[in-house]
């Protein structure tokens, strides 16, 4: 499987994901329709559907142009009928489809919007497995709470995080580094971070976007996947018997308020 980032609007990535076996493709989440179709047209090939992570408009702007161009078919939350252009298709946890030989399952994760899904895509060939999260989990992040409420978010997480480890993950924005800023600031001993950052800085020096990640690294580094960590607590002053969805609710908050 091949899975292309293509940047839109200021810090958006839109994907592009061809089947190797067969060509057959996918978009997530055309924020626009321009740097979208240039890329599809850069390959010679037609894309059959347009996933859709949530209803947001940096993520669906680009719908109804590709789909009418390409005749593609538009994938989204059953709870997002109505919200996101042009949708033809509902999905919910558990669905599994193919995209030629690549086999595609959708999980419900809101938090972010009440109707977030993801996808995960496995090529059975190589065993390489891919999510695309949205604005669910960021890299070292997690998105605002629109709608959902913070043990939402904390469900959505623990559900990604049930993926295999080495999954990788790309998310709906270009946020790497100030969201490693937050998360060293409320976990200084935290080593991996460092790393992390050194990676981040690195690829963004070149030009190169930071996606994908792997959910190893987010269980190493991302504070929303650490709501254990007793350093995180002690600096956020969440109590040590403070449930997941409460310490998820005071990290969200410190994140909101940091500079
Ligand atoms: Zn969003
Ligand atoms: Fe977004």
């Amino acid at each position: 499987m091949q899975i292309t980032p293509i940047p839109c609007l200021s810090d958006n990535y839109a994907y592009l994901v061809v089947d190797d076996a067969t060509g057959t493709a996918a978009i997530v989440d055309p924020s626009e329709d321009a740097p979208v179709r240039a890329a599809v047209d850069a390959r010679g090939i037609t894309p059959r559907d347009i996933w859709c992570t949530h209803h947001h408009h940096d993520h669906v702007g680009g719908n109804e142009a590709i789909a009418e161009h390409y005749g593609t078919a538009v994938l989204g939350h059953v709870s997002d009928k109505g919200r996101i252009p042009a949708q033809t298709k509902e999905v919910a946890t558990g669905d599994t489809f193919t995209l030629g030989s690549l086999a595609v399952s959708v999980i419900h994760i809101p938090g972010h919007t009440l109707g977030a899904v993801a996808y995960v895509v496995k090529d059975e060939a190589s065993g390489e497995q891919a999510v695309f999260t949205g604005d669910t989990m960021f890299l070292g992040g997690c998105g605002r709470l629109f709608e959902g409420t913070p043990a939402q978010m904390n469900t959505s997480f623990e559900a990604l995080m049930a993926l295999d480890p080495k999954t990788k993950v790309y998310c709906g924005h270009e946020y790497t580094a100030s969201n490693l800023r937050f998360a060293k600031h409320v976990e200084p001993s935290n080593e991996a971070i460092d790393v992390a950052v050194a990676r981040t800085t690195e690829l963004r020096a070149s030009g190169k976007p930071t996606v994908p990640g792997t959910l190893a690294e987010e269980r190493a580094t991302n504070p929303f996947v650490r709501i254990d960590s007793a350093e995180i607590r002690k600096t956020l002053g969440i109590a040590a018997d403070a449930s997941g969805g409460e310490a998820l609710g005071a990290i969200r908050k410190a994140k909101d308020d940091f500079k």
